[in-house]
């Protein structure tokens, strides 16, 4: 029997309704012993059972994995990692198994498990290909790796042939040992296909699991897009956004980015799909300092604009609530040097992932700074994430990726 944690009167409410966070400040009493990680039982003050989740010291104290009064065995990894992969399946991300035989796969990448979106506080497991990327943001999470990579084997069967383990940067506070590493099988063939493109995939050192999985269905919407586009693609990590231009027929596309890392990945990315292709170019340069370079599209004739297709997808401006002012300025800012510098009847995608910025705080800051670049500006589309980064609906929390898609004249 698990150890518990008892709440202070009234603060079983949240999660009556299934919110899956208890904060520090709502609990009485923990038993005695209990240690990072550990999983527990949350009841009320009266003794009721409310949930079974990962205790951790700091603002949320525990992370509810079920609310059913169940051990976290091996059944309940499987049952929760079968669940999401069903889910992928149902609505055609994850390749099935005619596509598998048949070796005709469009798309092998894709976030298996997005952690309260999956009932998985704490777990993100992206796919690509033949190997999993799982990274955990809970200690709890931490302690249970090799139970869940070892129910992921058995759910995924041949599917997942290698397991890599990625928490170095999501726990920071813990020893290096054991954060990075293989938990099952172990390969160097990391190119993975995306829509028919393929990306070489840094999971050792690039940034979260090695691609953001969740720009796919945007970058699809900027292929259709980019037919003769001069193409900007800022912040462009991969090359993601960039490479999609190119297969939609772009007349240039320039990627920028401040990580010359990043600037290597894109420029490999790009030759992977399109070699010896001219019309990519790739520049390590703040972005900032890259627009501010560009000239005025009121200067300059009509047509003599540098682009008419630009992307802004920025890292996140606010980690978190403290940092939402500065954030917003920020997005103004960059938002307005954009739009000073777009051809008229140019396209912007402008993105936040700042899980604090909600969609109204990004739109007013885009409202803001097409006002002060004195554009005028349409939204043509309202852009969020991908399916398979399911948003749990008791925790709205979850909802972090929004963009839009502008044309401004
Ligand atoms: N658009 C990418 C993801 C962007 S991640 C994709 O589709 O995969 C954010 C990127 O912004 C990172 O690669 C980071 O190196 C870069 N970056 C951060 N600050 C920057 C700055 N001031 N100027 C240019 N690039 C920056």
């Amino acid at each position: 029997m698990y150890k518990q944690i008892r709440l202070r009167k009234g603060k079983e409410e949240s999660l009556r309704s299934f919110h899956p966070w208890v904060f520090s400040g709502a609990i009485a009493h923990i038993d005695e012993g209990v240690s990072e990680g550990e999983v527990v039982r949350v009841v009320t003050c009266s003794g009721d059972f409310i949930a079974v989740g990962h205790y951790q010291e700091g603002s949320i104290a525990v992370r509810v994995l079920t609310f059913a009064d169940v051990p976290v065995d091996d059944g309940f990894w499987a049952s929760r990692l079968r669940s999401a992969f069903q889910m992928r399946l149902a609505v055609g991300i994850a390749p099935t198994d005619e596509m598998l035989v048949s070796g005709n796969v469009h798309n092998n990448t894709y976030r298996l498990v997005h952690g309260e979106g999956d009932n998985l506080p704490g777990l993100i497991i992206d796919v690509y290909g033949e190997t999993a990327v799982m990274q955990a943001h809970s200690i709890g999470m931490h302690l249970c790796r090799k139970q869940i990579a070892r129910q992921l084997s058995v759910v995924m069967e041949d599917r997942i042939k290698h397991i890599y383990y990625k928490s170095e940067t999501t726990l920071p506070f813990m020893t290096a040992d054991d954060m990075n590493g293989f938990l099952y099988g172990g390969s160097d063939d990391n190119v993975a296909v995306e829509n028919g493109l393929r990306f070489r995939v840094d999971w050792l050192k690039g940034q979260k699991t090695g691609f953001f999985v969740d720009q796919r269905e945007n970058r699809s919407l900027l292929e259709q897009y980019a037919h003769g586009k001069r193409v900007l693609n800022m912040f462009c990590y991969t090359g993601g956004f960039s490479v999609y231009a190119m297969r939609g027929g772009a007349e240039l596309v320039h990627s920028v980015d401040s990580s010359a890392k990043a600037i290597e990945l894109t420029r490999k990315n790009v030759e992977l799909n399109f070699p010896g292709d001219s019309r990519h170019e790739a520049f390590c340069e703040d972005a900032f300092k890259y627009l501010d370079h560009l000239p005025f599209s009121d200067k300059a004739e009509c047509g003599q604009c540098s682009y008419d297709l630009i992307i802004l997808d920025p890292p996140a401006f606010a980690k978190h609530r403290g940092a939402l002012h500065n954030a917003l300025k920020g997005y103004t800012r960059l938002n307005q040097k954009a739009f000073e510098k777009i051809e008229r009847g140019g396209i912007l995608f402008t993105f936040s992932c700042s899980q604090v910025v909600t969609k109204d705080h990004f739109r007013n800051a885009v409202f803001t700074a097409a006002a002060l670049a004195k554009r005028k500006v349409r939204i043509l589309h309202q852009l969020h994430q991908p399916a398979d980064h399911p948003i749990n609906i008791y925790h709205p929390e979850g909802e972090y990726l929004k963009g839009l898609v502008l044309y401004v004249e």
